[in-house]
């Protein structure tokens, strides 16, 4: 097969808390730079990971490629070097896609449950993507009179990001980590991809809550938020499982 020769890597195109986005001598390609910065509550909290730039671009490519492989279009292209990965360029649909299969973080508390109670069926949800208002909750109505994205791409979303979890689970559940929720983000390809929505931005332990099958350990973006200590371990204990077995 033949590979997509590496284009130029250009001009700075968006900094965002966790990732920089370079444009490229393609105008269809980006280059995703993973950075170690780590931020919480919508930045009011900020840090350092050591080393996770490097630990979430292993890890989102081994997940976009097992995705690929299984149908699911994504922007993923390939790795580059230890924290540039290889993306289609994407317009960013401003919603952020939450799955849920088990209840923690902001579900625990709007539905006064306990963190860990197993749902009955996943959920979906979906939040509009905008940090100067914190990411409020929305709707379907929500984003079809505001314009976010249309029905045919809401359906898009809701089915893909459905089969999402369905692949992340079987591939999680035999290295030994439970799935408990993630955020997904769809976008609008260019070029080749015009009229296509694919799967963006990242699949890494700051945006999903991986928990250990046999303790429950918090294995995640949590033990930052919540101050838990072995951040660094856990995300290397993640990648280990995840890239290496
Ligand atoms: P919650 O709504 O419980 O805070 O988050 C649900 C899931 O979505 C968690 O796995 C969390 O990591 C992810 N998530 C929600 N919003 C964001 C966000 O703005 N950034 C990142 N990285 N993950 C998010």
């Amino acid at each position: 097969m033949t590979q997509t020769p590496v284009p130029e890597k250009g001009a700075k195109l968006y900094e965002g808390k966790a990732k920089i986005l370079y444009e490229t001598s393609d105008p269809d390609l980006v280059i995703q730079y993973f950075k170690d910065d780590a931020t919480a509550f919508n930045a009011q909290k900020k840090g350092t990971i050591v080393e996770k730039g490097i630990v979430n671009n292993r890890i989102a490519t081994v997940l976009f490629q097992l995705l690929e492989e299984n149908g699911v279009k994504t922007h993923f292209v390939r790795k580059l070097s230890d924290r540039e990965m290889l993306c289609h360029k994407l317009t960013i649909v401003p919603i952020e896609v939450v799955v849920r299969n088990i209840v923690a973080g902001s579900l625990s508390k709007r539905m006064g449950l306990p963190e860990g109670e197993v749902l009955p069926r996943p959920i979906l949800e979906f939040y509009y993507k905008r940090d100067d208002l914190d990411d409020p909750p929305i709707n379907d109505d929500h984003a079809l009179v505001f314009n976010l994205a249309t029905a045919e791409e809401l359906a898009h979303i809701r089915r893909e990001a459905f089969r999402v979890n369905e692949l992340l689970i079987k591939f999680l559940d035999p290295r030994g980590i439970r799935l408990v929720d993630f955020k997904l983000e769809f976008g609008r390809g260019t070029g080749k991809n015009a009229g296509q929505l694919l799967l963006g931005d990242e699949i890494t332990p700051d945006g999903c809550r991986f928990w250990d099958k046999a303790t429950n350990e918090k294995l995640d973006k949590d033990r930052f938020r919540r101050d838990l200590g072995k951040i660094e371990e856990s995300y290397h204990e993640v990648e280990r499982r995840i890239c290496e077995a």
